[in-house]
């Protein structure tokens, strides 16, 4: 498996979480964005072996006007080939900007599967994160995915956030079920160094997000949405083959400012940064790398074991594995954080929410 990653870094506004590559009032700047975008592009048209899937994420994707989507999707299916021949075509969108006409040129351009960002469906909550969207316009933009066809849609729900009670949460499950989502993903809230919501002191909320993940995982699993990794939940046959294929170390490559690519072994990044990459576009000059690494060794085999102890069905148990990390799983073992089963190694369902403090073990 191979997949594709193309980043739209423009949003309306900027939420006072957001530490996304990201940048807010320079819509101006999409059609020079486009350009580079195909510049970067074209330099992995001799790539062999092609893509299985795409994922547009952003920033806010949706942002962009139907010809701009136009252009987006040429600069893509130049690359992939026709986008509706892939595995899998993702288009992230939110739901202030999502139309229905964007979301009809979407489908007929090839893309099955959109993911919408509801967070939460009390406008209060909304307002306080700073989202440019309320619940009617989710409801509205979810309607026209429906509409113009789409089968598969995600949505996002946030835990944890400043003024938020659990009934509240109950409430945005609720809605989102009685819509029947065919994939489900939670977030905490994160309060991020060089944010606003850093700048003004807001505190995370680790017990109440742990307590509503704990509830939403047990009422998406009651509606027929299995939690196949951490944060993500699906119908069957609905999980995300993009992400699975990251989890299971499969290479992905990523075009735009911070995107990160997986590619013959090798681990990197875009720089961010908006006018670096345009910048480097004008020059005609490759971008160069925020990092690029090979991981090796331990630190390889760490690394496959982080990422597949993400997902519900966790890892196969390999010799090499058990060989280099023997005492550690050992010790997780009996602190109960993990079990053995047929073979493989997975976080105990009940403790996924501690899934960092495993991961910790292996770094
Ligand atoms: S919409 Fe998403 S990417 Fe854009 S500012 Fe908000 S959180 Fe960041």
């Amino acid at each position: 498996m191979r997949g594709l990653y193309v980043h739209v870094p423009f949003c309306r506004s900027k939420c006072g979480y957001c530490d996304f590559a990201s940048e807010a009032g320079r819509g101006e700047l999409v059609p020079a964005y486009l350009d580079a975008l195909a510049a970067e592009a074209g330099r992995y048209r001799a790539l062999e072996g092609g893509f299985d899937t795409l994922y547009v994420g952003g920033g806010t994707p949706s942002l962009l006007s139907p010809a701009q989507l136009e252009r987006l999707v040429s600069v893509i299916s130049g690359l992939t080939g026709p986008v509706a021949d892939l595995k899998e075509a993702t288009f992230e969108a939110n739901p202030e900007s999502l139309t229905s006409e964007k979301a009809v040129l979407l489908r007929k351009a090839g893309f099955g599967r959109a993911s919408l960002g509801l967070q939460a469906c009390q406008d209060r909550l909304l307002e306080a994160l700073g989202r440019p969207h309320r619940c009617a316009d989710f409801l509205r933009a979810y309607g026209a995915l429906r509409e113009a066809g789409f089968d598969n849609v995600s949505a996002d729900l946030m835990t944890g956030l400043p003024g938020q009670t659990a009934e509240d949460f109950d409430d945005s499950l609720r809605t989102l079920l009685e819509l029947r989502p065919e994939h489900v993903s939670f977030y905490a809230l994160e309060v991020h160094e060089g944010t606003a919501f850093g700048a003004a002191g807001v505190k995370e909320a680790p017990d109440e997000a742990a307590e509503m993940y704990e509830r939403g995982s047990a009422a998406l699993e009651a509606a027929g949405l299995a939690r196949y990794e951490i944060s993500n939940f699906a119908r069957p046959g609905r999980e995300s083959l993009h992400n699975l294929n990251y989890w299971d170390q499969g290479e992905y490559l990523g075009l735009g400012p911070a995107a990160a690519s997986y590619l013959d072994g090798e681990r990197r990044a875009n720089a961010p940064g908006l006018d670096a990459y345009l910048a480097a576009a004008a020059a005609g000059a490759p971008l160069p790398p925020q990092y690029s690494e090979r991981l090796e060794g331990r630190a390889a085999k760490a690394e496959r074991i982080m990422l597949g102890l993400r997902k519900s069905a966790g890892i196969e148990l390999s010799d090499d594995i058990f060989i280099e990390f023997g005492g550690e799983i050992g010790r997780l073992l009996e602190a109960g954080l993990v079990e053995k089963e047929a073979g493989r190694l997975r976080i105990r369902p009940e403790k996924l929410y501690l899934a960092n403090a495993v991961f910790r073990e292996f770094v």
